[in-house]
Protein backbone atom coordinates (compact mmCIF):
# COMPACT_ATOMS: atom_id res chain seq x y z
CA UNK A 1 0.00 0.00 0.00
CA UNK A 2 1.56 3.38 -1.10
CA UNK A 3 1.43 5.88 1.56
CA UNK A 4 -0.76 9.16 0.98
CA UNK A 5 0.70 12.66 -0.02
CA UNK A 6 -1.42 15.51 1.38
CA UNK A 7 -1.03 18.86 -0.91
CA UNK A 8 -1.47 22.11 1.00
CA UNK A 9 -1.95 24.85 -1.24
CA UNK A 10 -2.69 28.70 -0.03
CA UNK A 11 -5.02 30.40 -2.11
CA UNK A 12 -5.50 33.93 -2.15
CA UNK A 13 -8.28 35.50 -5.53
CA UNK A 14 -6.98 32.17 -7.30
CA UNK A 15 -10.12 31.81 -9.18
CA UNK A 16 -8.59 31.51 -12.26
CA UNK A 17 -6.02 28.61 -11.04
CA UNK A 18 -7.94 26.44 -8.55
CA UNK A 19 -9.43 24.43 -11.31
CA UNK A 20 -6.32 24.49 -13.32
CA UNK A 21 -4.03 23.50 -10.28
CA UNK A 22 -6.03 20.31 -9.09
CA UNK A 23 -6.12 19.27 -13.01
CA UNK A 24 -2.37 19.17 -13.26
CA UNK A 25 -1.72 17.77 -10.19
CA UNK A 26 -4.21 14.95 -10.31
CA UNK A 27 -2.47 14.34 -14.30
CA UNK A 28 0.76 14.13 -12.03
CA UNK A 29 0.24 12.12 -9.49
CA UNK A 30 -2.33 9.66 -10.65
CA UNK A 31 0.76 8.39 -13.61
CA UNK A 32 2.72 7.77 -10.55
CA UNK A 33 0.57 6.24 -8.96
CA UNK A 34 0.95 8.51 -5.76
CA UNK A 35 -2.04 8.56 -3.74
CA UNK A 36 -3.13 11.89 -2.57
CA UNK A 37 -5.38 14.91 -1.25
CA UNK A 38 -5.68 18.39 -2.03
CA UNK A 39 -6.09 20.88 0.48
CA UNK A 40 -7.10 24.10 -0.47
CA UNK A 41 -7.09 26.86 1.99
CA UNK A 42 -9.02 29.96 0.67
CA UNK A 43 -7.22 32.90 2.60
CA UNK A 44 -10.18 35.12 2.77
CA UNK A 45 -10.32 35.58 -1.01
CA UNK A 46 -12.58 38.34 -2.42
CA UNK A 47 -13.29 36.79 -5.70
CA UNK A 48 -14.65 33.24 -6.73
CA UNK A 49 -11.98 31.38 -5.16
CA UNK A 50 -14.16 29.30 -2.32
CA UNK A 51 -16.66 28.48 -5.22
CA UNK A 52 -14.29 27.22 -7.32
CA UNK A 53 -12.78 25.19 -4.81
CA UNK A 54 -16.53 23.72 -3.59
CA UNK A 55 -17.28 23.35 -7.45
CA UNK A 56 -14.65 21.47 -8.09
CA UNK A 57 -14.67 19.22 -4.90
CA UNK A 58 -18.11 18.35 -6.03
CA UNK A 59 -16.13 16.50 -9.39
CA UNK A 60 -12.94 15.42 -7.87
CA UNK A 61 -13.24 13.28 -4.18
CA UNK A 62 -9.73 14.29 -4.08
CA UNK A 63 -10.46 17.70 -2.63
CA UNK A 64 -10.42 19.58 0.31
CA UNK A 65 -11.18 22.85 1.06
CA UNK A 66 -10.48 25.25 4.43
CA UNK A 67 -12.21 28.52 3.99
CA UNK A 68 -11.09 31.44 6.44
CA UNK A 69 -12.95 34.39 7.71
CA UNK A 70 -10.70 36.65 6.36
CA UNK A 71 -7.23 36.97 5.08
CA UNK A 72 -5.12 36.23 7.59
CA UNK A 73 -1.96 36.03 5.01
CA UNK A 74 -0.05 32.85 3.36
CA UNK A 75 1.67 32.11 6.67
CA UNK A 76 -1.83 31.11 8.85
CA UNK A 77 -3.19 29.21 5.55
CA UNK A 78 -0.24 27.36 5.50
CA UNK A 79 -0.62 26.43 9.56
CA UNK A 80 -4.62 25.50 8.71
CA UNK A 81 -3.33 23.39 5.60
CA UNK A 82 -0.93 21.20 7.94
CA UNK A 83 -3.32 20.56 10.66
CA UNK A 84 -5.97 19.38 8.46
CA UNK A 85 -4.06 17.42 5.90
CA UNK A 86 -4.22 13.56 6.36
CA UNK A 87 -1.25 12.21 4.45
CA UNK A 88 1.69 10.25 5.95
CA UNK A 89 3.96 13.13 3.90
CA UNK A 90 2.61 16.39 3.42
CA UNK A 91 4.24 18.63 0.68
CA UNK A 92 2.84 22.56 0.78
CA UNK A 93 3.19 24.15 -2.93
CA UNK A 94 1.58 27.73 -3.95
CA UNK A 95 -1.51 27.33 -5.99
CA UNK A 96 -0.07 29.74 -9.22
CA UNK A 97 1.56 26.29 -10.27
CA UNK A 98 4.95 28.66 -9.82
CA UNK A 99 6.38 25.75 -8.43
CA UNK A 100 6.80 23.47 -10.95
CA UNK A 101 4.17 20.17 -10.05
CA UNK A 102 6.55 17.60 -11.12
CA UNK A 103 9.22 18.58 -8.84
CA UNK A 104 6.50 17.32 -6.38
CA UNK A 105 7.30 13.52 -7.53
CA UNK A 106 10.81 13.69 -6.66
CA UNK A 107 10.16 14.97 -3.33
CA UNK A 108 8.02 12.11 -2.94
CA UNK A 109 11.00 9.83 -3.69
CA UNK A 110 13.35 11.22 -1.70
CA UNK A 111 10.98 11.27 1.09
CA UNK A 112 10.29 7.40 0.42
CA UNK A 113 13.71 7.13 0.51
CA UNK A 114 13.70 7.95 4.18
CA UNK A 115 14.32 11.35 4.03
CA UNK A 116 11.75 13.78 6.93
CA UNK A 117 11.90 17.16 5.13
CA UNK A 118 12.62 17.71 1.42
CA UNK A 119 13.37 21.31 0.62
CA UNK A 120 12.75 23.15 -2.71
CA UNK A 121 15.22 25.52 -3.52
CA UNK A 122 15.20 28.22 -6.00
CA UNK A 123 17.71 27.89 -8.77
CA UNK A 124 16.34 30.78 -10.32
CA UNK A 125 14.07 33.24 -9.30
CA UNK A 126 11.43 33.54 -12.40
CA UNK A 127 10.65 36.74 -13.95
CA UNK A 128 10.06 39.44 -11.18
CA UNK A 129 10.13 43.30 -11.22
CA UNK A 130 13.66 44.71 -10.60
CA UNK A 131 12.09 46.21 -7.46
CA UNK A 132 10.53 43.37 -6.19
CA UNK A 133 13.83 41.09 -7.20
CA UNK A 134 15.85 44.29 -5.04
CA UNK A 135 13.63 43.94 -2.41
CA UNK A 136 13.60 40.43 -1.68
CA UNK A 137 17.37 40.24 -2.14
CA UNK A 138 17.73 42.61 0.31
CA UNK A 139 15.19 41.43 2.85
CA UNK A 140 16.99 37.32 2.34
CA UNK A 141 20.34 39.02 3.06
CA UNK A 142 19.16 40.25 6.55
CA UNK A 143 17.04 37.19 7.49
CA UNK A 144 20.15 35.05 7.09
CA UNK A 145 22.51 36.80 8.40
CA UNK A 146 19.88 37.18 11.46
CA UNK A 147 18.90 33.77 11.72
CA UNK A 148 21.87 32.37 10.69
CA UNK A 149 19.93 29.94 7.96
CA UNK A 150 20.99 30.74 4.16
CA UNK A 151 17.21 31.95 3.21
CA UNK A 152 18.23 33.19 -0.16
CA UNK A 153 16.98 30.78 -1.51
CA UNK A 154 14.53 28.98 0.41
CA UNK A 155 11.43 28.75 -0.41
CA UNK A 156 7.77 27.58 0.92
CA UNK A 157 7.73 24.59 -1.54
CA UNK A 158 8.42 22.01 0.65
CA UNK A 159 7.61 18.22 1.78
CA UNK A 160 7.42 17.24 5.07
CA UNK A 161 7.04 13.82 7.00
CA UNK A 162 3.84 13.12 9.60
CA UNK A 163 6.43 13.74 12.13
CA UNK A 164 7.44 17.13 11.03
CA UNK A 165 4.22 18.35 10.70
CA UNK A 166 3.16 17.49 14.07
CA UNK A 167 6.23 19.10 15.62
CA UNK A 168 5.46 22.09 13.48
CA UNK A 169 1.82 22.32 14.35
CA UNK A 170 3.13 21.72 18.57
CA UNK A 171 4.73 24.81 18.05
CA UNK A 172 3.02 27.71 20.34
CA UNK A 173 3.73 31.20 18.74
CA UNK A 174 1.51 33.02 17.11
CA UNK A 175 3.68 34.38 14.82
CA UNK A 176 5.58 31.64 12.44
CA UNK A 177 7.44 31.66 9.53
CA UNK A 178 7.07 28.19 7.75
CA UNK A 179 10.19 29.00 5.70
CA UNK A 180 12.63 29.13 8.58
CA UNK A 181 11.00 26.73 10.84
CA UNK A 182 11.16 23.64 8.84
CA UNK A 183 15.05 23.80 9.13
CA UNK A 184 15.33 25.43 12.57
CA UNK A 185 12.88 21.95 13.38
CA UNK A 186 15.59 20.17 11.96
CA UNK A 187 15.28 15.85 11.29
CA UNK A 188 17.24 14.43 8.28
CA UNK A 189 16.35 17.06 5.26
CA UNK A 190 16.93 16.49 1.11
CA UNK A 191 16.98 19.75 -1.32
CA UNK A 192 15.85 19.76 -4.56
CA UNK A 193 16.62 22.30 -7.02
CA UNK A 194 13.36 23.64 -8.99
CA UNK A 195 13.00 26.59 -11.64
CA UNK A 196 10.38 29.29 -10.52
CA UNK A 197 7.84 29.11 -13.45
CA UNK A 198 5.65 31.99 -14.68
CA UNK A 199 2.50 32.73 -13.12
CA UNK A 200 -0.45 31.37 -15.61
CA UNK A 201 -2.79 33.64 -14.40
CA UNK A 202 -3.93 36.34 -11.66
CA UNK A 203 -1.19 38.17 -10.66
CA UNK A 204 1.15 38.24 -7.70
CA UNK A 205 -0.29 39.12 -4.04
CA UNK A 206 2.52 41.16 -2.95
CA UNK A 207 2.72 44.63 -2.75
CA UNK A 208 5.48 46.70 -2.11
CA UNK A 209 3.77 47.68 1.42
CA UNK A 210 2.79 43.86 2.00
CA UNK A 211 6.27 42.64 1.55
CA UNK A 212 8.02 45.52 3.54
CA UNK A 213 5.16 44.11 7.02
CA UNK A 214 6.67 40.41 5.68
CA UNK A 215 10.04 41.28 6.29
CA UNK A 216 9.68 43.06 9.07
CA UNK A 217 7.28 40.73 10.75
CA UNK A 218 9.17 37.62 10.10
CA UNK A 219 12.57 39.08 10.64
CA UNK A 220 11.18 40.15 14.32
CA UNK A 221 9.51 37.09 14.87
CA UNK A 222 12.79 34.63 14.10
CA UNK A 223 15.78 36.96 15.67
CA UNK A 224 16.60 39.10 18.08
CA UNK A 225 18.92 40.73 16.39
CA UNK A 226 17.62 43.62 15.47
CA UNK A 227 17.35 44.79 19.83
CA UNK A 228 21.40 43.96 19.11
CA UNK A 229 21.73 46.46 16.60
CA UNK A 230 20.41 48.95 19.25
CA UNK A 231 22.99 48.08 21.59
CA UNK A 232 25.74 48.25 19.20
CA UNK A 233 24.68 51.78 18.26
CA UNK A 234 24.74 51.95 22.10
CA UNK A 235 28.17 51.27 22.17
CA UNK A 236 29.34 52.98 19.39
CA UNK A 237 28.12 56.30 20.74
CA UNK A 238 29.90 55.52 23.86
CA UNK A 239 33.19 55.47 22.21
CA UNK A 240 32.08 58.33 20.11
CA UNK A 241 30.62 60.13 23.79
CA UNK A 242 34.47 59.26 25.12
CA UNK A 243 36.21 60.87 22.27
CA UNK A 244 34.18 64.10 22.41
CA UNK A 245 34.20 64.29 26.35
CA UNK A 246 38.26 64.92 25.83
CA UNK A 247 38.14 67.09 23.07
CA UNK A 248 35.74 69.39 24.93
CA UNK A 249 37.60 69.40 28.24
CA UNK A 250 40.65 70.00 26.26
CA UNK A 251 38.99 73.07 24.36
CA UNK A 252 37.53 74.31 28.08
CA UNK A 253 41.01 74.33 29.45
CA UNK A 254 42.30 76.00 26.77
CA UNK A 255 39.75 78.35 26.74
CA UNK A 256 37.96 77.91 23.42
CA UNK A 257 34.77 76.74 24.35
CA UNK A 258 32.55 78.52 22.30
CA UNK A 259 33.35 76.94 19.06
CA UNK A 260 31.74 73.71 20.19
CA UNK A 261 28.42 74.65 19.58
CA UNK A 262 28.16 72.96 16.21
CA UNK A 263 29.31 69.54 17.79
CA UNK A 264 26.62 70.07 20.76
CA UNK A 265 23.75 70.25 18.01
CA UNK A 266 24.80 67.79 15.76
CA UNK A 267 25.30 65.56 18.85
CA UNK A 268 21.87 66.10 19.73
CA UNK A 269 20.80 65.42 16.36
CA UNK A 270 22.09 62.15 16.57
CA UNK A 271 21.71 60.88 20.25
CA UNK A 272 17.97 61.85 19.37
CA UNK A 273 17.92 60.05 16.10
CA UNK A 274 19.48 56.82 17.80
CA UNK A 275 17.13 56.96 20.58
CA UNK A 276 14.06 56.97 18.84
CA UNK A 277 15.10 54.19 16.52
CA UNK A 278 16.13 52.26 19.72
CA UNK A 279 12.61 52.46 21.06
CA UNK A 280 11.10 52.06 17.97
CA UNK A 281 12.79 48.65 17.72
CA UNK A 282 12.01 48.00 21.09
CA UNK A 283 8.71 48.85 21.12
CA UNK A 284 7.88 47.06 18.20
CA UNK A 285 8.88 43.71 20.05
CA UNK A 286 6.41 44.62 22.96
CA UNK A 287 3.99 44.96 20.59
CA UNK A 288 5.06 41.30 19.31
CA UNK A 289 5.21 40.12 22.74
CA UNK A 290 1.68 41.67 23.47
CA UNK A 291 0.34 39.57 20.61
CA UNK A 292 1.81 36.62 21.42
CA UNK A 293 0.43 37.15 25.10
CA UNK A 294 -3.23 37.66 23.54
CA UNK A 295 -2.98 33.79 23.05
CA UNK A 296 -5.39 34.83 19.65
CA UNK A 297 -5.47 31.79 17.34
CA UNK A 298 -3.54 32.37 13.94
CA UNK A 299 -6.80 32.03 12.06
CA UNK A 300 -10.24 31.37 11.99
CA UNK A 301 -11.93 28.94 9.77
CA UNK A 302 -16.00 30.29 8.81
CA UNK A 303 -16.28 26.68 6.37
CA UNK A 304 -14.51 23.69 5.81
CA UNK A 305 -15.48 20.68 3.01
CA UNK A 306 -16.67 17.36 4.72
CA UNK A 307 -14.72 14.52 4.58
CA UNK A 308 -17.12 12.30 3.21
CA UNK A 309 -19.96 13.05 0.71
N1 LIG B 1 -1.36 33.76 -0.71
C1 LIG B 1 -2.19 33.58 0.40
N2 LIG B 1 -2.51 34.65 1.20
C2 LIG B 1 -2.05 35.91 0.95
C3 LIG B 1 -1.17 36.09 -0.17
C4 LIG B 1 -0.86 35.01 -0.97
O1 LIG B 1 -2.63 32.46 0.66
O2 LIG B 1 -2.39 36.83 1.69
C5 LIG B 1 -1.02 32.59 -1.58
C6 LIG B 1 -1.31 32.78 -3.06
O3 LIG B 1 -2.64 32.44 -3.37
C7 LIG B 1 -0.32 31.83 -3.71
C8 LIG B 1 0.86 31.89 -2.77
O4 LIG B 1 0.36 32.39 -1.53
O5 LIG B 1 -0.80 30.49 -3.76
C9 LIG B 1 1.97 32.77 -3.31
O6 LIG B 1 1.46 34.07 -3.58
P1 LIG B 1 1.91 34.91 -4.85
O7 LIG B 1 1.94 34.06 -6.06
O8 LIG B 1 1.05 36.10 -4.87
O9 LIG B 1 3.38 35.32 -4.41
P2 LIG B 1 4.72 35.29 -5.31
O10 LIG B 1 4.69 34.02 -6.10
O11 LIG B 1 4.63 36.49 -6.15
O12 LIG B 1 5.80 35.32 -4.29
MG1 LIG C 1 3.31 33.24 -7.15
Amino acid sequence: MEKMLSVVLPAYNEEQMIQKTADTLHDILTKEHIPYELVFVNDGSKDQTWNKILEKKKVDPHIRGVCFSRNFGKEAAISAGLSQAQGDCVAVMDCDLQHPPETLVTMYELWEKGFEVVEGIKSSRGEESLVHKMFAKTFYKLISKATGIDMSRASDFKLLDRKVVDEYLKLPERNVFFRALSSWIGFSTAYVEFDVQEREAGHSKWSFRSLTKYAINNITSFSAAPMQIVTFCGFIFFVFALILTGQSLYMYFSGDAVKGFTTIILLLLLIGSILMFSLGVIGYYISKIYEEVKMRPRYIISDITKSKQ
